[in-house]
């Protein structure tokens, strides 16, 4: 893997850390010099989430972009989808994201995306690594240093744009009541204002923007959004709506308080958009649940699998032409927008289902097909993590073994496991599905055991 050895700064989902001691300022720096060579005279959208440093990194970046001789535009505090919209919409040759997405306060990170919108694609990221590693950034003559240009109010436009992709009338006849939890990001400057010229009654929780995320934690994960639960409840209303910090993740909660995690949103909207567009493509992670495939088979829809990460999904359908992909952890990407994730989006799809069904979230979900999934890691060396896959996929007894990403193995059509390698630390991670509890379990137990051996056996 020649790749997984010369990478050393972008991740899944761009470059992260945490500020001051692994993202320092002379690193954001030296990064955007670089990124600005990669790009050459050109004209960057610059943006940022609501994070403590993202005003500071952003300032950095700014910086190195124009001693690069790039025009800089600055598009301030947006939702990630937002400024990815903006960078295909306003003809810009690329864009800079400070944001650290679902990660903790005290991270933040860079993403880079492309002229079309999706992040850079794993090439061109080795090729700013490169630039950056060796040094040999441009620094511009005096008269040839970029400039910097203020962007004026632009969101109303991204709004229009997600308006323009569903049945507003439905919507606005139905009046649904939703609350809308940000995390006290950067998805409070558009989701509360989109849903309300949607005609709904609109609830926001969590919505001043602060980077110290004093009201949960930024990633949705049900055992964060205990509170926008309990709002939900009071409050009488038809659904939660929860983002996580950059909002291009929505998580949904029904009217009884119950979080429905992200494959089964996905699974209602895959429905929703199937019974439209019978026979399309669905694009998804191999992480997903098998009900996607229930779900899309019932529609003569067909199903393709990525490797796991928000770019590998929105490259795919680019080049594939599809138009809608989706993740487990509540990205939901509507190809008729744009195919990335994009949180305001989704839920502007979900407010279509309950709007055009005239049923209950909590309905629509019971009727969906049901799977059970458990989630464990093991440690294992990470010189050897490549070498235990290999012994382990000559051993496993399985009808249908898939290397898309790590390797997941097949015990019949309703079950499986997925073993990966973890990009950022020593081990692996194990995600089994089954129509069991019991026997999701089980899968994690044995294979766990396996891999132990194996590990150990190896390291001998
Ligand atoms: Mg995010």
């Amino acid at each position: 893997m020649e790749v997984e050895k010369a990478k050393r700064l972008f991740g899944t989902n761009g470059v992260r850390g945490i500020v001051n001691r692994e993202l320092t300022p002379k690193l954001v720096l030296e990064l955007s010099q670089a990124i600005g060579t990669f790009f050459g005279r050109s004209k960057i959208l610059l943006g940022r989430d609501g994070r403590a440093s993202s005003r500071m990194f952003s300032e950095i970046a700014a910086s190195g972009l124009v001693a690069a001789g790039c025009d800089v535009y600055d598009a301030g505090m947006a939702p990630t989808p937002a400024i990815q919209y903006l960078t295909r919409k306003g003809g810009f040759d690329g864009a800079i994201i400070i944001t650290a997405s679902h990660n903790p306060p005290e991270y933040n990170g860079l993403k880079v995306i492309d002229r079309d919108g999706i992040e850079i694609s794993s090439d061109k990221e080795l090729e700013i690594e490169a630039i950056y590693f060796s040094g040999e950034h441009r620094l511009a003559e005096w008269r040839g240093l970029g400039e910097r240009f203020p962007l004026g109010e632009w969101l109303e436009d991204y709004r229009e744009a997600i308006k323009s992709k569903v049945d507003q009338t439905a919507i606005r006849n139905c009046k649904p009541r939703i609350v809308v939890d940000s995390a006290n990001g950067v998805g409070s400057l558009v989701t509360p204002y989109l849903a309300r010229e949607l005609g709904c009654q609109v609830l926001t929780l969590n919505s001043n923007i602060d980077g110290t995320f004093p009201g949960r934690l930024p990633e949705p994960t049900p055992e964060n959004l205990g509170y926008l639960c309990e709002i939900v409840r009071a409050s009488r209303a038809d659904l939660g709506v929860a983002h996580d910090g950059d909002a291009d993740r929505a998580i949904f909660v029904d009217e009884t308080g119950q979080v429905h995690w992200g494959d089964r949103s996905f699974a209602l909207i895959t429905e929703h958009f199937l019974k439209g567009n019978p026979g399309h493509e669905i694009v998804t992670p191999v992480s997903s649940s098998q009900i996607i495939e229930d779900v899309a088979s019932k529609y003569e829809g067909k199903v393709y699998w990525t490797p796991v990460g928000s770019p590998y999904v929105s490259r795919a359908m680019a080049t594939r032409d599809s138009k809608l992909g989706g993740e487990e952890n509540g990205g939901i990407f509507y190809g008729p927008h744009m195919p990335v994730r994009d949180g305001a989006m989704a839920t502007a799809l979900m407010l279509e289902i309950i709007a055009q069904s005239g049923e209950r979230l909590s309905t629509l979900m019971e009727s969906l097909p049901r799977y059970f999934n458990v989630k464990d890691k093991i440690p294992c060396p990470k010189d050897l993590r490549f070498k235990v896959l290999d012994l382990l996929m000559g051993e496993v007894e399985s009808f249908r073994v898939e290397t898309i990403d790590g390797l997941k193995v097949w015990h019949d059509d309703k079950s499986w496991i997925l073993i990966r390698p973890s990009g950022t630390e020593p081990i692996y991670r194990l995600f089994a599905e089954a129509k069991s509890q019991e026997k999701a379990q089980e899968l994690v137990s044995r294979y766990k055991a396996i891999l132990g051996r194996l590990i150990g056996d190896s390291g001998e």
